[in-house]
């Protein structure tokens, strides 16, 4: 069969991907084989697969078709985590509607629909990366299917008495009017203004709180100021009168005032901040609403003004009437939604909650080993820094809804039985009466929290809910992102200790952000957002997952950067003629079990090889992506391109057997070695030099066994046999270790000449003369292959060359003659430039010179000297043990 010059990518990625079987990656779930499961992250279906999720699934998939070529029975799934805001807004935007507008089924559906489309857009660039996913096992969270089992967690932990419901202060979105969670909300300093307000009256003639929310005056139930400060320590147990709205409120001391912000004493709002919170809690103090959940003002003053313009007005007010002594602007860290960016609102509301148990998640998360370990203190950071349960109900529409109702006769809510799900209790009534008779039921309008849904995904790839999970719970590994170590990470340990009482993975593998180009985060505004589509298109699907190896270690952030994606075909282009060039010879076909007498450089390769197995097989079970493929690469730049193939390429034109069993068991290696990398490459590669063999993702690991036999016999005999790879070399270890020797020596001196002849800019090819390889290294058995591989007829000598310096050139220094001799210079160095060096030479060596009778000194000359060997001037080049000498003609 011919092979095209040219690595033509398109070419062969759409041969194997129509070629390949899907089957090769399903998960056969035998008992007793050894299982490795993934718990994929299911993407939130926007249409877009980009370059930071296909750096996070180039991980996974490395993983994946490295433990199955190990043996292990890999689950590869893939799981879409569909609910949420996003997809509501966009259908809001496309059909000119909002929720509220259309029947919720019908807004439903809309989702829906998009989010299929979506789907398919995704899987198609996954498809294209060829990712090993084992399709068979897909899953899709708003189908009925899925949440069910979200449904059956929420029953599960509410009978367990994880799940409750209560009034409480919740992280509130005006925009889109509904709770959500903490890790939801993120910081942002923003510039705001601190204004200094009177209070006045009641027991205390007045003093002054700092605030920047004035518009909260009204929902303001006590003054705190630190108990240590003696500026306000008149004021403890006093009360006081809030300013417009004349309402009595106690002075209360507590050590978390800090007496430098502001004037030392600050007012308690239900809620301002989350310090409110704790305050109100810890103070028993009552509760004011001033703000509704659309984000509008509810008390009497302002009733149904936006938040923005109640402050207006207020501080209008405060100022007519002489109440602010004093304004300053200040940069304040806001709390935002990390949606949609608004001010997020603490408000006081029924909602859902799960129980945070702060012990029991750090507890599972130590028993997790995390790659890069210190992923685990940002989970422990995030913990510990939890304040209240987590609140999981929302009031939107496209979720999981919560199978409850409430009883209209006694208030009683009634949670579903397992046996009903999946239900929406918008569309269903309950099955069974209320505990009081009643039969009449209000449903639950509200919905889940997405990450409900995504935080089982372990429990659902093992299977859960039915028993025989168990067997495969934990699952082996969690590859995610640090961005969600906070939220995916925190929930699924906190959700499988509640369902399975056990951490869900043995492994979690984090991966960093993809960067631009300008290191900056890639954003639709900065203009540097690269898809994987178009690298695909341009340097093919195994470039691009080359680069994701190659980028970073695992965890760190990952600057898109074209070198890489260049430098990534420059190595498959080698490869391919590295291959080209070896099927010339082994398309005629390999003896699979052959002998021969020793030839030092397979010695040498086959060693090489065996590290090389080692070492890459040591990074891949530390997740050390980059180092197995720098590895890879720099074994087929070197030992194997600009080595092996050039010393042993004479040999392999006389179907020597042995070099063709060597260079065709260092080609099956790589194949194999790269296939988690290059899946397309590899295929290729592979099929070419073992014609009807399996595809190469379905070959174990290469492993190579040198079997070294003690023999009688004098000279050094080796046989190879594939599958499993064996090489057996009787020999004693002593002439085993001489060959290797030798074999290092060997390419010491091609590499040594072959960068003296680029230095020198002679074609690599050309052909060279005089030169001497002094070595007391017995080489006999390479020295054909050096002659070969550097076009030379190399003389070998024992012992140390005489090497000395010689001078070949002398020129008149006209800076020193010139000051000197004035108009005669010019002259006197003609004379010097017609005089032979060797003369002038002779006469620096005794001290004086005369040339045409005139006296000069040694500095009136510019001397060069070279190093020169039995009188011929040479370039050396001094290897550890050996120095080759090439003379000049
Ligand atoms: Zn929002
Ligand atoms: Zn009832």
């Amino acid at each position: 069969m011919s092979i095209p010059k040219n690595y033509e990518h398109e070419y062969i990625e759409s041969k194997w991907l129509t070629t390949w079987n899907a089957d090769m990656y399903r998960y056969r779930g035998k008992p007793g084989a050894d299982s490795f499961i993934i718990d994929t992250p299911p993407p939130y279906p926007t249409g877009n697969f980009h370059l930071g999720n296909a750096l996070n699934w180039c991980y996974i998939d490395f993983v994946a078709r490295y433990k199955r070529m190990r043996g292990f029975d890999v689950m590869f799934p893939q799981g879409w985590d569909c609910h949420g805001l996003p997809t509501e807004v966009k259908v809001e935007t496309t059909y000119s509607v909002t929720k509220n507008q259309i029947p919720r089924h019908e807004f439903r559906g809309l989702c829906e629909s998009l989010t299929r489309e979506n789907i398919a857009l995704m899987k198609g660039t996954m498809q294209r990366l060829a990712f090993s996913i084992d399709w068979s096992q897909e899953f899709v969270t708003m189908d009925p299917t899925y949440f069910e089992k979200t449904q059956k967690s929420f029953v599960r932990m509410y009978r367990g008495d994880r799940i409750y419901k209560s009034d409480h202060p919740v992280n509130w979105c005006p925009r889109c009017e509904t709770a959500i969670a903490f890790a939801e909300v993120n910081y942002d300093s923003r510039s705001t203004v601190l204004y200094y307000i009177i209070f006045k009256g009641g027991d205390v003639e007045s003093v002054q709180i700092a605030t920047t929310r004035p518009e909260l005056l009204g929902a303001c139930v006590a003054i705190a100021v630190n108990p240590h400060d003696e500026r306000h320590e008149r004021l403890l147990g006093k009360r006081i009168r809030t300013p417009l709205y004349d309402e009595e409120v106690p002075v209360i001391g507590d050590e978390a005032v800090d007496p430098a912000f502001g004037t030392g004493a600050v007012m308690i709002c239900t809620f301002g901040d989350k310090q409110d919170v704790r305050w109100w809690k810890k103070h028993n103090l009552p509760l004011k609403k001033v703000i509704g959940k659309d984000g509008r003002v509810t008390d009497s003053k302002n009733n149904g003004v936006s938040i923005s313009e109640a402050k207006e007005r207020i501080i209008e007010d405060l100022l007519e009437n002489k109440l602010v002594t004093k304004q300053e602007r200040i940069e304040q860290n806001v709390g935002i939604h990390d949606r949609c960016e608004t001010p997020i609102e603490i408000l006081s509301e029924n909602q859902w909650f799960v129980k945070i148990d702060k012990d029991v998640i750090l507890q599972r998360a130590a028993e997790i080993q995390w790659i890069p370990p210190y992923a685990f203190y940002r989970l422990k950071n995030w913990t510990e820094s939890v304040e209240w349960d987590w609140c999981i109900s929302r009031q939107r529409v496209f979720a999981t809804p919560i199978p409850a109702w409430y009883c209209d006769e006694c208030g009683r809510v009634l949670v579903a039985d397992e046996g009903w799900l999946p239900l929406d209790p918008t569309e269903e009534a309950p099955r069974s009466a209320c505990a009081c008779g009643s039969s009449s039921f209000t449903p639950e309008y509200d919905v889940l929290d997405t990450w409900m849904d995504s935080s089982i995904s372990a429990l659902n790839v093992a299977g859960w809910p039915d028993a025989a999970y168990q067997e495969h719970f934990p699952t082996q590994l969690r590859p995610q992102g640090h961005d969600i170590i906070r939220t995916w990470a925190f929930y699924s340990i906190l959700r499988s200790d509640a369902l399975a009482g056990s951490k869900p993975w043995e492994c979690v593998l984090v991966n960093g952000m993809v960067l631009g180009e300008d290191s900056q985060k890639m954003s639709k505004s900065l203009g540097n957002i690269i898809a994987p589509e178009s690298l695909m298109e341009e340097y093919g699907t195994d470039a691009v997952r080359q680069w994701a190896a190659i980028g970073g270690s695992v965890g760190s952030d990952v600057a898109y950067n074209t070198k890489d994606l260049t430098a990534s075909s420059r190595f498959l282009t080698k490869l391919w003629n590295v291959f080209r060039f070896a099927m010339i010879h082994l398309s005629q076909g390999v003896e699979p079990v052959i002998y021969g007498p020793k030839n030092s450089s397979e010695i040498w390769l086959i060693y090489e090889l065996a590290d090389l197995i080692n070492s890459v097989t040591s990074s891949m079970d530390r997740f050390s992506f980059d180092e197995a493929l720098k590895d890879i690469r720099s074994f087929v730049w070197n030992s194997l391109a600009d080595h092996y193939v050039e010393a042993a390429k004479g040999r392999l034109y006389e179907r020597d057997r042995y070099s063709l069993a060597a260079l065709h068991l260092a080609l099956a290696t790589i194949a194999k070695l790269l296939a988690p990398f290059c899946p397309f490459f590899a295929e290729e590669l592979f099929l070419h030099i073992n014609p009807g063999e399996e595809s190469v993702h379905l070959q174990a690991w290469p492993e190579l066994n040198i079997e070294l036999q003690e023999s009688v016999a004098v000279e050094l005999e080796v046989t190879f046999s594939a599958a499993p790879d064996n090489v057996v070399i009787a020999a004693s270890a002593a002439a085993v270790s001489e060959a290797r020797h030798t074999g290092e020596l060997i390419k010491e001196i091609i590499s040594g000449v072959r960068r003296y002849k680029s230095e020198q800019r002679i074609a690599l090819n050309a052909r060279i003369e005089g030169v001497f390889v002094y070595t007391d290294c017995d080489i006999v058995d390479g020295a054909t292959d050096i002659d070969n591989a550097l076009n030379a007829d190399i003389t070998y000598k024992r012992g140390e060359p005489d090497i000395h310096e010689m001078v070949t050139e002398i020129r008149p220094n006209l800076g020193s003659l010139g000051p000197r001799f004035k108009s005669e210079a010019n002259y006197i160095a003609q004379l010097i430039s017609e005089t032979p060096a060797q003369e002038i030479a002779e006469q620096i060596e005794k001290g004086s010179v005369t040339i045409g009778g005139i006296q000069l000194e040694p500095e009136d000359f510019i001397i060069k000297k070279e190093r020169a060997i039995e009188g011929v001037a040479a370039d050396v080049i001094e290897l550890r043990e050996a120095t080759i000498i090439i003379k000049h003609k």
